[in-house]
């Protein structure tokens, strides 16, 4: 189906539901990342959202999945994906389901803000993947719900911001909780000397790819900066709201 890109050397059933998504060709991140995750490498990332990294590092764990099929522990995932962001963590999982749809691969996507029943519902039909934001993982693990002791694939995204956001002692506390047997992949849109830090703390051997800021697939999208009447604002406390439009062009 996709014989000359890395998309080829996918699990056909993952290959069905790219072209579903619409992918014809691999993003340049994809093209470049793909080949080390299928070989088993590890990987630091600079990429920003919006080049096509969820399926650069989600593509390759699942194809592990399908392909290396183990009798399936609830409550023990084999892919573990940390976000710093509810809504990060709502669109890795959409992109999960999306690319597993022919693939037998139960998730769960584990985010503050929300009753836990849903997700302790997907955790109790056997997650093999689980996309989460710390706080939400760390509360399950605490409650027996969630072990990681058969991680296999562990993401941590967007490190930047985890470190912004002041996660770091989560960070450490679910990266003592994985097996040291383990694929670590970490990305992050800069690599400041803290972000760096981590990643060694993280990571074993790993390849590295960059992708410029210059050629994110968002660059499609049109986007405006406009000053609105404080009745039409966004909940921000200056007086002049400033509101966001975005238009695909
Ligand atoms: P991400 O950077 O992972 O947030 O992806 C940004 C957008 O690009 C998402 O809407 C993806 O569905 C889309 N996308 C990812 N890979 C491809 C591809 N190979 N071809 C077309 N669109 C893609």
């Amino acid at each position: 189906m996709f014989e000359n890109t890395v998309f080829g050397r996918l699990d056909q059933k993952l290959q069905h539901a790219i072209k579903d998504a619409g992918y014809e060709t691999p993003t340049p991140i994809q093209e470049k990342a793909i080949p080390y995750l299928l070989d088993g490498r590890d990987l630091i990332g600079c990429a920003q959202t919006g080049t096509g990294k969820t399926a650069a590092f989600m593509l390759p764990i699942l194809n592990h999945l399908v392909r290396v099929r183990r009798p399936r522990r609830i409550g023990h995932p084999r892919a573990l994906v940390l976000s710093p962001t509810r809504e990060l963590a709502v669109q890795t999982a959409e992109n999960v389901k999306r690319y597993s749809k022919y693939a037998e691969l139960p998730f769960a996507c584990l985010i503050g803000g929300v009753s836990q029943y849903g997700q302790v519902k997907d955790i109790k039909k056997g997650a093999e993947t689980v996309v989460a934001c710390p706080g939400r993982l760390i509360d399950l693990m605490n409650q027996g719900i969630l072990y990681l002791d058969q991680v296999e694939c562990f993401v941590l995204d967007e490190a930047d911001r985890m470190l912004d956001m002041g996660f770091l002692p989560d960070i450490r506390r679910i990266i003592s909780k994985l097996p040291k047997s383990r694929q670590s992949l970490f990305f992050s849109a800069t690599m400041p000397p803290p972000v760096l830090k981590l990643a060694g703390e993280l990571v074993h051997d790993p390849a590295s790819v960059t992708i410029s800021p210059e050629t994110p697939t968002v660059e499609k999208i049109n986007q405006k900066v406009m000053f609105v009447a404080k009745s039409h604002g966004t909940g921000l406390s200056s007086s002049r709201r400033c509101a966001t439009a975005r238009t695909a062009s």
